[in-house]
């Protein structure tokens, strides 16, 4: 159907433009074949003219007189071998012979414009309906001499039937050319299209079974070109398209489990209060602690799919940054986690250039720091120290580092720390009230900054998080 609308909408186009060509190129043809036999003609006429001139002087009578029977005779003798009509014409206009009539009966000839020519001394050509025989000639005169004195003119002319008879010949040759030229062009045009539509086709088929969501489909090409181009980048769409699909139904799989753990909790406690708990004071308040932390929980996980969603939908414009001093941003974020860090007796040190400034979301990179600090508490003994650090970085930008002296991360945990959800040990992130989104919305705050995250870590002795800022450009 597709493939129908394209053939219908190239090829009358082509056809029209091929068949205006040749019409262009046959008229053309035809007029420069029609002047150049016309002066092919007229050169002949006057080259037998000029011929018989001589040979007709010689006839003239000498007395000047329009009376010549041998001269008339000669002509029409002439004309039989050479299928011209040639007249002899006196200086004042009376016709001395001609090869198809008898002079006495024909008029005088001094007013023909081609003869008024050749009296006074030139070559004159004309093409026009002639008395005598009733048809359409083209004549050429030439002058005529005797005894090295102007004696006239000599005529000759052929009728123009048979010009356009030969005429017609070469139109048709220069029409059956064309038409021949026309049917190739078609023929050709056709194979063409077929040759460029099918890969299209096929493409349109394997892009049809995309669209129905059958994204193992691979498409192939043979040959190279456009259509091979187009569908490496379907297939490429398609390899990525599938790979978003496993990642989406992680994700959903992962967020319905999450969720569902403290909702779980939350309803298995209230039933059990429901049943008659509620009646020991002790235990109620009890339950309903453990109920109010899974709320919290709940909310916290909430809270963090909002943000990253949010900053994942900011993924096309880009952030608003404002040149921040870093060191701005890092008090802010120490003084955001102080309840916990006071908590847990931890001491924070913060060291950073005053000068230091980057190009940064304020907000957004607080929140990014709040996050590892958050870790590194979580993550370490009561009483040990965690530092956050500013510095410049060769080659510009800048870095946040956060170093706690914490349980530290295997190697094999590292590459996978970014994922949503991913957690070395489930059980004390989630004791320590952790949503194994931190680090994923740390991840995602860097790259829209423009930048990365970098982790190193030893088993007991503890961690490093960076966040490495681009330089202002
Ligand atoms: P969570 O909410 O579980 O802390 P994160 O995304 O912040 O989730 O971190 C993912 C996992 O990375 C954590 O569960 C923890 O196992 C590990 N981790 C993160 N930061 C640290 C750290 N400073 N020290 C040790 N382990 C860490």
């Amino acid at each position: 159907m597709a493939a129908r609308r394209l053939l219908w909408q190239i090829y009358p186009a082509y056809l029209l433009i091929t068949a205006l060509s040749l019409a262009a190129v046959g008229w053309y043809a035809s007029r420069e074949a029609r002047e150049f036999y016309l002066a092919q003609t007229a050169a002949d006429l006057e080259a037998r003219a000029r011929l018989v001139e001589g040979r007709l002087g010689a006839l003239l009578p000498p007395d000047g007189g329009a009376d010549a029977p041998a001269l008339d005779a000669e002509c029409k003798r002439l004309d039989r071998a050479a299928a011209t009509r040639i007249t002899v014409i006196l200086p004042d206009g009376r016709v001395a012979g001609d090869s198809e009539e008898r002079p006495a009966a024909m008029a005088n000839h001094a007013d023909r414009p081609e003869v008024r020519a050749a009296l006074s001394g030139r070559t004159g050509l004309a093409t026009r309906h002639s008395e005598t025989l009733g048809e359409d000639m083209m004549y050429v005169a030439v002058p005529l001499e005797a005894g090295g004195r102007g004696a006239g003119a000599v005529r000759t002319a052929v009728p123009l039937t048979h010009i356009n008879r030969a005429l017609r010949v070469i139109y048709l040759q220069i029409g059956l050319g064309g038409l021949a030229v026309a049917l190739l062009a078609a023929g050709a045009g056709l194979v063409v299209y077929r040759r460029m539509s099918r890969p299209l086709e096929e493409i349109r088929l394997g892009a049809e079974r995309l669209a129905r969501g059958d994204l193992a489909t691979r498409l192939t090409v043979s040959d190279s070109g456009e259509a091979a181009r187009l569908a490496e980048a379907l297939n490429r769409m398609a390899e990525r398209l599938r790979r978003l699909e496993t990642v989406r139904q992680e994700f959903v799989a992962n967020v319905s489990h999450e969720l569902k753990t403290p909702i779980t909790s939350i309803k298995g406690f209230v039933e059990t209060l429901l049943d008659g708990a509620a009646e020991n004071p002790e235990d109620a308040r009890k339950f309903l602690e453990i109920v109010a932390r899974h709320a919290d929980r709940l909310n916290s996980i909430i809270g963090d799919l909002l943000l990253l969603s949010r900053i994942e939908e900011g993924g096309d414009r880009p952030l608003e940054l404002g040149e921040v001093p870093l060191r701005d941003v890092l008090r802010a974020a120490v003084e955001a986690c102080a309840a916990k860090t006071g908590a847990k007796g931890v001491a924070v040190y913060l060291d950073c250039p005053n000068e230091l400034t980057v190009r940064a979301s304020p907000p957004l990179l607080e929140q990014a720091v709040v996050n590892l600090i958050d870790n590194a508490v979580k993550y370490s003994e009561p009483g040990s120290p965690i530092h956050v650090e500013g510095c410049a970085e060769v080659g510009g930008g800048a870095a946040v580092a956060v170093r706690d002296r914490g349980q530290g991360i295997a190697p094999e945990h590292l590459p996978r720390l970014g994922e949503r959800f991913y957690r070395v040990d489930k059980a004390r992130s989630r004791q320590a009230g952790g949503t194994g989104l931190g680090l994923a919305i740390v991840k995602h705050i860097a790259q829209a900054h423009g930048g990365r995250v970098s982790v190193e870590s030893r088993v007991g002795e503890g961690s490093v998080f960076r966040i490495h800022l681009p330089g202002g450009g």
